[in-house]
Order: C-alpha cells, then structure tokens, then sequence
C-alpha cells in the first residue's frame, strides 16, 4: 500500500509530558511547520518513556502515515529510550557511529571537559538510520524507515527540535515528495468581536474543506483568523488568499487591528507613534497591567509619560487629584472616579491621552449594584472625558484582570481609530 505522502503523524515523547508538569510545544510547532509545506498532521500523540509502547506507537503510525515525525527521549540518560524503541519497530538493532562518537569528544573537548561515558548513548543509531546533526545540541535526530512510513526522531528541547526541523527535515521532506500543493497563509487580527458572532457572519468559510481554509482562535478578547490557501502554483494559491483576506478584511474593518503581530499593544503603540500623542494610564484593578503591556512595545518611550497604580482611595486623591468627595458619593468603582482618574492623569502628566480603570477583581467585594467583574474606564483626550462601563462575569479575578486590561487597550486603541489622522 502506498501512503499518502500529504499525510503526517506527530508524537512528542517524555514522562514529564503525560504526568502533567510540562505541556507539549513541540508537536503543535512541528505541525504549523508541515502545514506550510501542504503535508496534513492527522494525528498528535503523547507517551512517555516506555520502550514498548513507543514501539507499539511507531508500528501503528508508519503502518498508516507517511510521515511520523516524532520528538524526545534522545537524552543521554537511561530513561530516554527513543533509539531503542526505533529500533526494535524497525526489526534492528542500535549500531554505535564512529563519526557521531569523534563529533561528541569533540564538543566536550572544545568546552574543556571530560565527556561522561553516560553520552556514549547519544551516538548510538538504529542500524539503516539516516543520521541529523545537530547543531545546538548534543543529540542528533535520525530518519528511518519502518514499513511505509517514514519516522523522524527529532531532539525534544524546542530550540534543538526547531533547528533540526528546518535544517534538516524540511528540506528532506521537500526534496522526496516533491513541491505538492502551494500553501499561502496569513492572519487577521481582532478585536471587540466574539468567537460566535465571527462564526454567524461568515461561518460557510469555516468548513473544512474549503479553500482557502479559515480557522479562528479567541484568546482574552483578541480573535486571530487564520487563512490557509492551497493551489498548484504559489500564484495560485496567494490568488485565492488576498481575494478571501479583502473579503474579510471589508466585513471586519470596525475590528480588524493587525494582520501579523496579535499583540493589540503594538498596534496601539503604533498609532501613537505615527502620530506622536503621549499617553499616561491611572490604574486601580488592573495593578500595573496595562502599563506593563504598553512598555512591552520598543520604542513607546517616545510617547508613554507615566502610569500609576492607585489602589487606595488615599492614592487617588493625593496622586490624581481625585475629589474625596466624588469618591464617598460614588464609590471608587463608579463612571464619575473613572472620569476624575483620567483627568487626573492627564493634568498630572501633560499627556494628551490618558485612560483609567477601576473596577471589583474578587472574589469579594462585589454587591448587587456592583458586582464582581464590574469596570470602568475613563479615557480623557486633548480635555475631553468619556466613561466607559464593562462587566466581565462571571470570571475569575486573573481572568477579569486580564480582560480589564485588554479593554484598556482596546478603548485606547478605539479612540485612536475613530479620529483618523486628527
Ligand atoms: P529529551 O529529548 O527527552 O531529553 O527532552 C529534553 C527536554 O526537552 C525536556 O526535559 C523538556 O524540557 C523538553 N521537551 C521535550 N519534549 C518536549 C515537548 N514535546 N514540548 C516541549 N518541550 C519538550
Ligand atoms: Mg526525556
């Protein structure tokens, strides 16, 4: 039976990932990868070291995929068992390479150190394996054919596995099943959009067999659709990409902040720049949050004056100038602190844009007015105030934290926008 060479297996190996106390990266980074070269991963499986069942594992998915690409268990301890479960999968036994060997003193020797014995290990390869250098690291992958599939063994520190991927993988895979289809992709970014509402409005393009393929994920308030566009040619299929990309990008305009980069602070901190408004944020709830995200962009010190955390009523009045009176009428939580915040932060700063929140994380705290999940903002421009009222619930404190802050920046952003090259 001949396999078809579009389709793939991905396995990550090691104790650590089916106890829990590591997540695997590797096998989603591996997929992405393939993707790219058109070549499907049908199939993620994650096991530990165990030399039967890794066995077991790479007989059945060779026997039905062309591609296994596998990663972990190339330590040179003896929990990592990877090479022997190769190995006996397919039918050989390990040999030791003489030139892996020399390569591995030679590393050792170069850092001025003995090379323990337990590394001999590392140079060890199922009989009839194609060997992978690596050059970051002191485990080589190797390639070796059991059945009709096709198992890579890549290292499983993700710097390591990336390099041998690109370096050697991909070039392998191109080379035997030849260009395949074109693949085109990009991703659209947005924001103030729920995943549901993304899927009632253009839905039809989701299905899986469309091309291109839309694929959307939601993370705290930024939806990210991704389009994958495949053709026989690389025109053909950036052909099909830019007319579905136009499409969305009309229908999403109100939303859409950035085609890359899903970072909404970068392309707040873009305006800003282009523009040259300097910003200051007053801060209750979210503790710094906002702040720490607009220091993240390089470069924002150009227009970023200053951010306080006001906690405390006290902090409000001395640092913002807020109104004890305001805030024993209303409440720290309410529109009108929200508004005096902002001014506040404004007068104080001289910033032209400044923007506040203040708002009940939880658990407690919260009343039938006022109930857990409850923010506002103010967001004061060139004198002008506005005030804005969220509710995130029912959430966990870090979650309406994270939400409260990624609405910061979303109304920022907003009134950005909506002033076009004022
Ligand atoms: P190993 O090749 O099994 O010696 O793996 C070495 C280290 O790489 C492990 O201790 C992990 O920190 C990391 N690692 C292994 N597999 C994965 C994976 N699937 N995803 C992320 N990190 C991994
Ligand atoms: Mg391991």
């Amino acid at each position: 039976m001949i396999l078809d060479p579009r389709r793939a297996a991905v396995v990550a190996i090691g104790n650590e990932l089916i106890e829990g106390s590591l997540a695997d990266t590797n096998s989603g980074a591996i997929a992405a990868r393939l993707a790219e070269l058109g070549v499907v991963a049908e199939q993620f499986a994650v096991l530990g070291d165990d030399v039967a069942q890794l066995e077991r594992a790479f007989l059945g998915l060779c026997h039905d995929y062309a591609i296994v690409v596998a990663s972990g268990g190339l330590g040179p301890t003896l929990d990592d068992v990877t090479r022997e479960a190769a190995a006996a999968a397919a039918g050989v036994p390990l040999e030791l390479s003489e030139e892996v060997l020399a390569w591995l003193r030679g590393l050792y020797r170069a850092r001025n150190r003995p090379m323990p014995e337990a590394n001999v290990r590392q140079a060890r390869f199922p009989l009839g394996a194609q060997i992978m250098p690596n050059s970051c690291g002191t485990a080589p992958g190797f390639r070796l054919w059991i059945g009709g599939g096709m198992l890579a063994v890549l290292p499983g520190p993700p710097r390591e596995m990336r390099e041998m991927l690109e370096q050697q993988l991909i070039p392998w895979i191109r080379s035997t099943c030849g260009e395949g289809p074109a693949v085109a992709s990009t991703s659209l970014n947005l924001v103030g959009l729920a995943e549901s509402q993304f899927a009632d409005q253009v839905g039809d393009w989701m299905d899986r067999r469309a091309n291109p393929r839309l694929d959307v994920t939601a993370h705290f308030g930024v939806l990210r659709a991704k389009l994958r566009a495949s053709a026989a040619t690389r025109e053909g299929a950036q052909r099909l990409l830019d007319e579905r990309a136009r499409q969305l990008r009309e229908r999403f305009a109100e939303h859409l902040f950035s085609e890359d980069e899903p970072r909404l602070e970068f392309a707040l901190g873009r305006l800003l720049l282009e523009r040259g408004i300097t910003l200051a944020t007053a801060e209750s709830c979210t503790g710094g949050l906002v702040a720490g995200r607009i220091t993240a962009v390089p470069g924002i010190s150009a227009v970023y004056r200053e951010g306080w955390v006001t906690y405390s009523n006290e902090a409000k009045i001395r640092s913002l100038g807020v109104d004890g009176e305001l805030i024993a009428r209303h409440g720290a939580v309410s529109s009108e602190v929200a508004a005096a915040m902002a001014q506040g932060a404004a007068r104080t700063s001289g910033a032209r844009l400044a923007l506040s929140v203040t708002g009940i994380a939880g658990p407690d705290g919260g009343t039938a007015e006022k109930p857990v999940g409850l923010v506002h903002y103010g967001v004061c421009r060139d004198g002008a105030v506005s005030a804005h009222e969220r509710r995130f619930a029912p959430l966990d404190r870090e979650s309406i934290r994270q939400y409260a802050t990624h609405t910061a920046l979303e109304l920022l952003w907003r009134s950005l926008r909506s002033e076009r090259g004022r």
